[in-house]
């Protein structure tokens, strides 16, 4: 392995713990107006991208967050129309939500046009068929500028966001989500990425102390993302009716089956149930976030 260069995810380090990935090949890095970006070939996880220290997609295991993240709240709803994604710069996400034919109209709001161009070039396997698709409008805009001016209204928010660092610290504020309340249609819900409770609990305590204040409902799901490092990452749950995250298994099954039966690899309808079944430590997190005077 000598002479093959590592690239660590840092997003840890001030914790005292880093991953490293042995780059195969680097496809592309650059500084954007935002961010340090690189793409390289690792041997186990395929392409990975790398924004600012921090693993955002692979093509061995995105399938899961992309899943989890577009199909719970679309299905939850049950009527989804109009889906925002804030962020989401890689298409992954946006490919998945696309598969629900119900949906008349997916808007993306991208801070940044290099992450998009790139995904384009370096993820086709999720940018064309979603930049063939009719229903969808990229928008190059800051998300906390977007929501905040936007006469829209969304079904489904959806915030694949960075980590809290850089230009995505903004979307973990209460500004924020406030703004996202704001053009939310009555009866939607809004998802987050929020983090790996086990090494990052006071973001999600703090995201759901934010949306305990500003929801009817506030709430998290989990799922098991190989390259997001350190256990369960947690998917924040805002929504303005209560009943969206309690419905049976046999209801999510039977949306599912109007919406087509697409293929999925890590959601079902069971597992979207389950995944909001809470490990002790991270149902004790969500519980200090509802007794915080946010
Ligand atoms: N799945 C990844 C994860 O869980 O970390 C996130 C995927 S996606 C690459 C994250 C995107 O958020 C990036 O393309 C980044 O440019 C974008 N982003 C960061 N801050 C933003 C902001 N304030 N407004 C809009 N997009 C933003």
């Amino acid at each position: 392995m000598a002479g093959k260069r590592w690239i660590a995810e840092t997003l840890f380090e001030p914790r005292g713990f880093r991953v490293s990935y042995a780059a195969d090949r680097v496809l592309y890095e650059t500084r954007t107006a935002h961010q340090h970006l690189v793409l390289f070939e690792n041997a186990l996880f395929g392409r990975m991208l790398m924004l600012d220290g921090a693993t955002q997609v692979t093509t061995r295991d995105e399938f899961i967050y992309h899943e989890m993240m577009s199909h719970v709240p679309i299905l939850a709803h049950g009527r989804a129309r109009e889906v925002l994604i804030v962020g989401g710069g890689d298409c992954g996400i946006a490919e998945e939500v696309l598969k629900h034919k119900a949906v008349r109209r997916l808007t993306q709001v991208e801070i940044d046009a290099s992450v998009i161009d790139f995904a384009r070039e370096h993820f086709p396997e999720f940018a064309r068929p979603v930049f063939r698709d009719k229903r969808f409008a990229c928008v190059i805009d800051d998300g906390m500028r977007f929501v905040a001016a936007t006469e829209r209204r969304f079904d489904v928010i959806i915030v694949d966001s960075t980590d809290p660092q850089g230009p995505g610290a903004v979307l973990f504020t209460r500004a924020f989500y406030a703004a996202c309340r704001r053009c939310l249609a009555p009866g939607g819900v809004m998802v987050t990425q929020n983090g790996v409770p086990f090494l990052q609990p006071d973001e999600l305590v703090a995201s759901l102390g934010h949306f305990k204040a500003l929801f009817a409902d506030a709430g998290c799901y989990v799922a098991a993302i190989p390259t997001y490092v350190g256990g369960h990452m947690a998917m924040g749950w805002a929504a303005k009716d209560r009943k969206l995250r309690r419905h049976s298994a046999r209801t999510i099954a039977g949306r599912y089956a109007r919406a087509g039966h697409f293929p999925t690899r890590y959601w079902t309808p069971e597992v979207h149930v389950a995944a909001f079944a809470l490990p002790r430590f991270i149902a004790d997190q969500v519980a200090k976030a509802k007794r915080s005077r946010m």
